[in-house]
């Protein structure tokens, strides 16, 4: 890449540097986001289909999740990957709408490409959709329903938010039911430690079998069959070392040439061992959960002693046990203290299928609680964790916001005829792109069509009909879809889950537009 100055060359960037510039710089990076949206499009509302994701080494990842599909796909395009980051935001900030975001930053995209097209500047575009952003949230809050957000009312936010999601044979209702009583449970009037409900999975057995567990749910075994399998009033120690020999004491302190000897290092390597088993009877911990390996013999010896004990335990969990119990996590048994013990009501053991749970109920300082969810194969079980996972997430979200709004297109609907009208007083180019965000935007109440297998310019007609002075929306039933208050039908998104999809979704379009140079290292 070369400058030219007085005839001689100047090189500012190394060989092999790729550059594109001006409107090939533009059109190559909106074709791509634009590329990345219409890969989920599919997938958006109750009748979206799934997406079945295979990777280098062959994995299957079958899923209905905006998020979890463009992050599976792996994209390389630095702009489609911006794309992906919005729905990555989405997902991170409130759970849900990461199809809505993704589908509307392409259709953003879209739109600016036709005012590109006909001269209209990259900036007067990103100024025009952000006042549009702006309106969007006005129009959002004037969305927002009145109603108490009772129990009943986050019921049928989970449940809006699991419809369409491979739930297998349990109805989205019953799913929704122990979503709900899991926030409760940890909710303190609209704070809620969202890190205190825990998903766990489990496959076999119907889905149905899908129950609320008052506690955390370890995925162990026990570190020996002779361990009890139920502790009650416990004394808990959380380790963060390995109960093993360490192999370099053998190896380096004695070279064994007799039998003796070899009985001598026996001897020594168990007395070491034995003072682990010591030292953790003499503080006094009923239960051990281990982030490292258990030596057999002390796994054994402790079974003597009645001390449960879990090895391996993932620090993800070993977190959780810490904040549910109260325990001090410690590194080594030289010198334990008692404080750093926590406590729990009980802890036991339970089978499920061949495996074994440990049921972790009544920590000392957090109400933990466990949402356990059961299905017929792996793909299932995924699918309904992400579904459960979403429906907790925007549950979460509405008690913190206490703001809904109709779903089913509803908003999406409102927030164009309201920008539209806005539009009208706007001066200059700036118009067209205020105008082009509003019809950007339908893209959600046309996709939602779409997928339902309705005609998605007769179905826009109607709904923009219905709502000039009503409140209507593509509502699924069975196998058709019909235009009807969502409301009527509980369908409720959190107004935070639309709110973040504007946001993100503008961000990521008029940083793509703005772009007019794009400078690729080799
Ligand atoms: P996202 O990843 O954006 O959450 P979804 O596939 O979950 O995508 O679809 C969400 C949209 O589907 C929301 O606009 C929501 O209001 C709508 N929706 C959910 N259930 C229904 C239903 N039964 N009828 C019509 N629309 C629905
Ligand atoms: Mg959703």
């Amino acid at each position: 890449m070369a400058q030219r100055m007085g005839g001689q060359p100047i090189f500012i960037l190394s060989e092999g540097t790729q550059r594109t510039r001006g409107q090939d710089a533009q059109e190559s990076n909106i074709a791509a986001g634009k590329a990345v949206a219409e890969a989920v499009r599919t997938t958006l509302g109750p009748k979206g289909m799934d997406k079945m994701l295979v990777s280098g080494s062959g994995d299957v990842v079958i899923t209905n999740d905006g998020a979890t599909i463009l992050n599976e796909m792996d994209i390389e395009h630095p702009a489609a990957q911006m794309i992906v980051e919005v729905a990555e935001t989405q997902e991170d900030e409130v759970g849900d709408g990461t199809t809505t975001a993704a589908v509307l930053s392409g259709q953003l995209l879209l739109k600016a490409q036709n005012l590109l097209d006909d001269d209209v500047h990259p900036t007067t575009i990103v100024e025009g959709y952000h006042e549009a952003a702006r309106i969007a949230q006005d129009v959002i809050g004037e969305q927002t329903l009145g109603e108490e957000i009772d129990d009943e009312l986050l019921r049928k936010v989970a449940a809006t938010s699991m419809t369409g999601k491979g739930t297998g044979d349990v109805d989205a209702d019953t799913l929704a039911e122990h979503v709900v009583a899991a926030v409760e449970h940890v909710r303190d009037g609209s704070d809620v430690e969202r890190d205190d409900i825990h998903i766990e999975t489990k496959v076999g057995g119907s889905s149905g079998a899908t129950e609320l567990v008052e506690g955390f749910i370890l995925d162990e075994e026990r570190a020996h069959e002779n361990m009890p399998r139920r502790v009650e009033d416990a004394d808990v120690l959380i380790l963060d070392a390995e109960l093993e020999v360490r192999e370099t004491e053998v190896d380096a302190e004695f070279s064994i040439t007799s039998v003796d000897q070899l009985n001598a290092a026996l001897e020594s390597e168990e007395a070491g061992l034995r003072e682990y088993v010591d030292a953790i009877v003499e503080v006094g911990a009923d239960v051990v959960f281990c982030t490292d390996d258990i030596d057999d013999r002390v796994a054994s010896w402790l079974a003597n002693e009645g001390v449960l004990a879990f090895e391996n335990v993932n620090n993800t969990d070993a977190k959780s046990l810490a904040k549910a119990t109260g325990a001090n996590r410690v590194g080594t048994l030289r010198d334990l203290d008692p404080a750093d013990l926590g406590f729990v009501e009980s802890v036991h053991i339970e089978k499920y299928g061949e495996d074994e749970l440990a049921f972790v109920e009544g920590g000392a300082e957090a109400q933990a609680v466990t949402l356990l969810v059961r299905g017929g194969t792996e793909h299932v079980v995924d699918e309904l964790e992400r579904a459960v996972e979403d429906a907790v997430d925007v549950v979460v979200a509405t008690v913190e916001s206490g703001e809904v709004v109709p779903g089913a297109g509803v908003v999406e609907i409102a927030i164009a005829s309201g920008v539209r009208d806005a539009a009208a007083s706007i001066e200059g180019r700036k118009q067209l792109a205020v105008e082009a965000f509003a019809d950007a935007i339908e893209v959600i109440p046309r996709t939602l069509a779409e997928n339902t297998g309705m005609d998605q310019i007769d179905a826009l007609v109607d709904l923009r009909a219905a709502n000039e002075d009503g409140r209507a929306g593509i509502i699924v039933r069975g196998e058709t879809g019909e235009i009807a208050d969502p409301v009527e039908y509980g369908i409720l998104d959190p107004a935070a889950v639309k709110r973040e999809a504007v946001e993100s979704a503008t961000e990521a379009a008029t940083m793509i537009v703005r772009i007019d140079d794009v400078i690729a290292a080799d």
